[in-house]
């Protein structure tokens, strides 16, 4: 038998390598950022087309490379950062591993500027796929510049698995947000598609993190400052009350690195006991500074996980450190995220309505001056979706489902008497059918009653939209913006108008009819949110999850007292939907009851 046994090219043993270190747009990004870093650069610049799939580009003024070290640099395990096995146990760069600039090379293609300060002429490469197409002398500025253009051109499996833009998008602004507050003392600007993302000035960390995530952060930040002989920790941890009910701004650097631990993430927690509801999540900004040699950074390629010699002590020292802070800021308990959305006036909408303080001008059409006003802060705003009182839907999808059985209930659309309806604990609406009851839940129903007009005029595309008088101009992190940006179209179909977009800020002249203006920030917060926390696949389009979020937003909520015209308008309405029986997150709607089970209650 011949010897069967080869070492693999370099190219491949490249392209292999790349599958480590190269998943996505991002990747690339958090790799050639960090040599920037690594260079000495004091102003970042990251530039980006179609969510970096089409291009990325990093421009720094770091200290640049010779002749020899740009050609060098492409090849695998080839790195200035360390020399010895012991280096490694005393890392004070991002990078060490020297493979990511071959790994990229080997899956895209790549041009290098580069230039030395000393130098008269930089150097000019160009490489696709590991092959070298061109070197020059060029005349260029001071630093680097890397374009990393059409990546996983070679590799089609690859590129075909990247996600849409938005979600490729996002994960490239993560990565963009943990190098620069790793670094607020660095300047750092982000195009994306030629529209600026980010202009973040050299500053201080609260700067830094308020630039990032918007003005109203800073009134959020509780600073936390601890030194003792093994951990350094600085930073802020946010109000309990500003907790998320879904994990977003959590941020460990330690050592100026980025690093993810559920074990430190639950000394945090742990600190926050009894101020937070159950599943709201803090946010933080730690950064912990060890000595270089108490930890092992090259446990994970991505060197996103890293292992503590003292693990333990750091999470008690953490969890006290936090503990003593919040105690020290004397932060306000616990706030209830299920109250009535309709008393909650969402503070930085205020902040921003000094702008242009817009009156309201949406007329409500039902008002009537001389009806009597009960309690006007639970009072609802139940507006009637459909005046249709198509019955049919009902028996379709009572036949397929669960609720089969009670098909026979309804013989004709006579049964439901929704003029004898009747709220229970401001919670159920109850409503007499011939043979028994139906038990609604109110807020529930109107969930699924919104969702699907929701769905319907975003996809039909018709969406009634209700045009504002004075525009309303609304603050968002830079993120958000981007984000708002990439789901424009769709929120235009669902009754959305835009003005003017700005770096954080958005300007909205028109919304749909369903929604009032008081609302227009909670609910496209909360769109964000939701959209943050789904995975799509590229062919995803965001009309679910919207009309999902918006109907959880907008829908009456548990405490709020109907009248009895919204009572019957909410059963009308209910049972003219498609699929009544469930919310458009799986729960039932309601119940009924018949004559028959109402009787054995009181013979047995
Ligand atoms: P590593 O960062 O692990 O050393 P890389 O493949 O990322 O490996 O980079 C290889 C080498 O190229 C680095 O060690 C550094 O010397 C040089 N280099 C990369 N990017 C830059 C840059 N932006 N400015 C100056 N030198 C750079
Ligand atoms: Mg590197």
């Amino acid at each position: 038998m011949p010897d069967i046994i080869q070492l693999l090219p370099d190219h491949v043993a490249n392209q292999i390598a790349a599958g480590e270190v190269v998943q996505r747009p991002a990747s690339v990004v958090k790799e050639l950022l960090e040599n920037a870093i690594d260079a000495g650069a004091t102003n970042i610049k990251l530039l980006l087309k179609d969510a970096g799939k089409t291009l990325i580009q990093v421009i720094d003024d770091g200290k640049g490379m010779s002749v020899t070290d740009a050609r060098m640099s492409f090849e695998r395990h080839a790195t200035s950062k360390i020399q010895k096995a012991e280096d490694l146990f005393n890392l004070c760069t991002k990078g060490f591993r020297g493979e990511a600039l071959a790994s990229i090379a080997a899956i895209a293609h790549v041009e290098l500027k580069t230039k030395q300060a000393q130098e008269e002429l930089g150097t000019c490469l160009k490489i696709e796929g590991s092959n070298i197409i061109s070197q020059d002398f060029i005349s260029t500025g001071k630093g680097t510049s890397i374009s990393v253009k059409n990546l996983f051109y070679n590799i089609p499996a690859r590129r075909n698995f990247l996600k849409s833009d938005t979600v490729e998008t996002r994960h490239v602004i993560d990565e963009f947000q943990r190098v620069a507050l790793a670094h607020p003392n660095i300047a750092f600007l982000l195009h994306h598609n030629d529209n600026e993302v980010y202009h973040l000035k050299s500053c201080n960390l609260r700067k830094r993190i308020v630039s990032i995530f918007g003005i109203k952060m800073n009134e959020k930040l509780v600073p936390i400052d601890e030194q003792t002989d093994i951990l350094n920790i600085e930073g802020f941890v946010a109000k309990p009350e500003f907790a998320k009910r879904k994990r977003g701004e959590q941020f460990f650097f330690v050592n100026n690195r980025f690093i993810k631990s559920s074990y430190l993430n639950h000394a945090v927690v742990n600190a926050f006991d009894g101020l937070l509801e159950q599943g709201a999540h803090p946010s933080y900004f730690l950064y912990l500074t060890v000595p270089a040699n108490t930890i092992d950074i090259n446990i994970h390629p991505t060197k996103t996980e890293i292992k503590f010699d003292n693990e333990k002590a750091l999470y008690a020292m953490l969890r006290a450190t936090v503990k003593h802070s919040l105690g020290q800021y004397n932060v306000a308990p616990v706030l209830d995220f299920n109250r009535d959305a309709n008393l909650d006036t969402p503070y930085h909408f205020n902040a921003t309505a000094s702008a242009a303080k817009a009156p309201k001008i949406i007329v409500d059409p039902n008002f009537n001056p001389f009806k009597e006003e009960k309690n006007t802060a639970s009072q609802s705003n139940y507006k009637p979706q459909k005046q249709t009182e198509s019955w049919e839907s009902l028996y379709t999808s009572l036949a397929v489902d669960t609720f089969e059985k009670q098909e026979v209930l309804f013989d004709n659309q006579q049964e439901i008497d929704t003029k004898k309806t009747f709220q229970i604990q401001r919670k159920y609406v109850l409503s007499s059918i011939k043979s028994g009851v139906v038990l609604i839940h109110q807020s529930l129903a109107h969930q699924r009653i919104l969702y699907e007009d929701f769905l319907e005029s975003i996809t039909v595309k018709e969406a009634n939209s209700q045009q504002l008088l004075f525009p309303v101009k609304i603050s968002f992190s830079s993120k958000e913006i981007e984000m708002i940006y990439t789901i424009k179209t769709e929120l235009e179909n669902a009754g959305f108008y835009f003005d003017e977009f700005t770096k954080d800020s958005v300007t909205i002249k028109g919304i749909p009819v369903s929604v009032t203006e008081s609302k227009i920030t909670i609910i496209l917060e909360e769109l964000l949110s939701d959209i943050d926390l789904e995975v799509p696949d590229a062919s995803f389009s965001h009309f679910d999850v919207m009309a999902k979020s918006f109907a959880k937003t907008l829908s009456i909520k548990t405490g709020t007292q109907l009248s009895e015209k919204e009572q019957e308008a909410l059963v009308n309405d209910l049972f003219s939907c498609k699929e009544p029986s469930i919310s458009p997150f799986g729960k039932a709607t309601f119940k009924t009851l018949t004559l028959n089970e109402i009787d054995n209650l009181f013979t047995s």
